[in-house]
């Protein structure tokens, strides 16, 4: 209830803010003694702004003379016919108007598979970047996100980007990744990780995950190793790292590139060391399902200076850093915005507590549902930490489709794993192996995984079960 209300005499900002912390899109505004004096949305909101009023003006210049209530004493058939597909939710009031409760339609409680949380300091930096007129890709946002994502993850460097894609593509061309090389990739994974390297006109090589982890195999990956082999993809899967120990050793032994896939995986630990910290590079998306976001992102993570610079170098067309509008190589346009990088910078404020939330729901989940015979869930090991990304689960009984369907249709957000990409006709051509993989991917399951899943939903979605 308390992230429900705000006092009229405080600023539009302040309904903003509540409005993030309260995931409702709906402020109920109140006076000094919680008298319900008006109820704002963000519709409302968005109103007041493009009609040109300021963040900063009080709530109490904008008291519309008519919203919807519901009193105390009202029959529940009536409180219940206010709400509609407009009016999600009515606040109810005593009769001194002081709320004391709302009503809310329980068949609109929709669990969505990630939604993103934003309730930190987000839309105060992103105010803050955006007055400050640096909205492009200059600005101290960027600078504070790269140095302090790259000591998250205990690399020296780091180089914000657009998006999780171009992150591992501007990764393999700074290695000098090209035409006529062969990338080693997982068969368990989004294709961005295969579409990545078919954009530097290398050939991918797609090999089989293990059957435990779910994450590419190793002794896979040296089979697959040819006179042309240039470098391996892992992919941390699902927040799951992989044996980062195995694969470094093979890349040594056949002298090969690692970039590590990090998409799914912010925080996560091999023999107590970040991932992204081991291979070459490491490349990590902000997409608004990921751990943390920005939106749209990506950032890549390194230790090596040479590396760095390249990269810096590539990212803003190839443009020489000394001097301005002389250009060495063919580059892109790969930056990120300062907005967006003011709304990681306070998603990494507190990724710690980001993580641990998204872990104690995997733990509901796995409490709740530890009966369920048919259910596996994603292993943990003592050499890595796994983090939750998406709470992940394979259905050993042939239903996985059939409990999918019945999930999808009471609203809640249940994904099936990712396709093999060997299974599909444009990568087939570049399959080695993906036996594991097939099975893993009829099997798997991610339930919703947002911070405000409570045991209520988990029940519900085991009654599917
Ligand atoms: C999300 C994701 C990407 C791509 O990130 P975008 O920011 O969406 O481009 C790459 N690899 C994996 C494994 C992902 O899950």
């Amino acid at each position: 209830m308390e992230n429900l209300l705000c006092n009229e005499n405080e600023s539009l900002f302040s309904v903003l803010e509540v409005m993030h912390k309260g995931g409702k899109k709906i402020v109920f505004i109140v006076d000094d003694d919680n008298r319900l004096k008006n109820v704002l949305t963000d519709g409302d909101i968005r109103e007041l702004l493009i009609a040109g009023h300021k963040l900063s003006e009080k709530v109490s210049n904008f008291l519309k003379k008519k919203f919807v209530y519901a009193r105390e004493d009202e029959k529940q058939s009536k409180i219940i016919a206010k709400l509609n597909e407009k009016i999600k939710i009515v606040p109810i009031v005593d009769k001194k108007m002081r709320i004391i409760d709302y009503a809310q339609l329980d068949k609109d409680v929709h669990m969505p598979i990630a939604a993103p949380n934003l309730a930190g300091k987000e839309l105060t930096y992103l105010i803050d970047a955006f007055l400050s007129t640096w909205i492009s890709s200059t600005g101290k946002y960027i600078e504070n996100f790269e140095k302090e994502f790259s000591k998250f993850c205990g690399t020296k460097y780091a180089v914000a980007v657009s998006n999780g894609t171009v992150a591992l593509h501007l990764a393999l061309t700074v290695l000098g990744i090209k035409e006529g090389d062969e990338v080693i990739v997982p068969d368990l994974t989004f294709a961005a990780t295969i579409n990545a390297v078919l954009h530097t006109k290398a050939t991918p090589v797609i090999v089989d995950i293990e059957k435990d982890y779910w994450t590419i195999n190793p002794e896979e990956i040296e089979k697959a190793i040819t006179a042309k082999t240039k470098a391996i993809v892992p992919v941390h899967l699902y927040g799951q790292p992989c044996n980062m120990k195995q694969i470094m050793d093979i890349a040594k032994k056949y002298n090969l590139f690692v970039i590590e896939d990090c998409a799914e995986a912010h925080g996560a630990e091999f023999n107590n060391k970040k991932v992204g910290s081991f291979g070459n590079v490491g490349c990590f998306s902000f997409f608004a399902n990921k751990i943390i976001t920005t939106g749209e992102g990506g950032m890549c993570v390194m230790n090596n200076k040479t590396i760095y610079e390249k990269m810096r170098v590539l990212r803003d067309h190839g443009m020489s850093k000394t001097k301005k509008y002389w250009h060495t190589q063919i580059g892109f346009n790969y930056r990120m915005t300062n907005l967006q990088a003011a709304i990681g910078y306070a998603q990494l404020e507190r990724i710690e507590q980001i993580l641990k939330t998204r872990q104690d729901v995997e733990y509901k989940y796995r409490d709740i549902l530890k009966n369920v015979k048919f259910l596996e869930f994603q292993k943990m090991q003592m050499d890595r930490k796994k983090v939750t990304w998406l709470v992940s689960v394979l259905i050993k009984n042939k239903k996985r489709n059939f409990y999918l369907k019945k999930l999808l249709a009471d609203k809640i957000d249940a994904r099936p794993f990712f396709y093999s990409l060997g299974s599909m006709p444009i990568y087939k051509k570049y399959l080695f192996s993906n036996k594991n993989s097939l099975q893993i991917s009829k099997q798997g399951l991610n339930f919703p995984t947002g911070i405000d899943i409570k045991e209520a939903d988990i029940q519900k979605i085991k009654k599917y079960l």
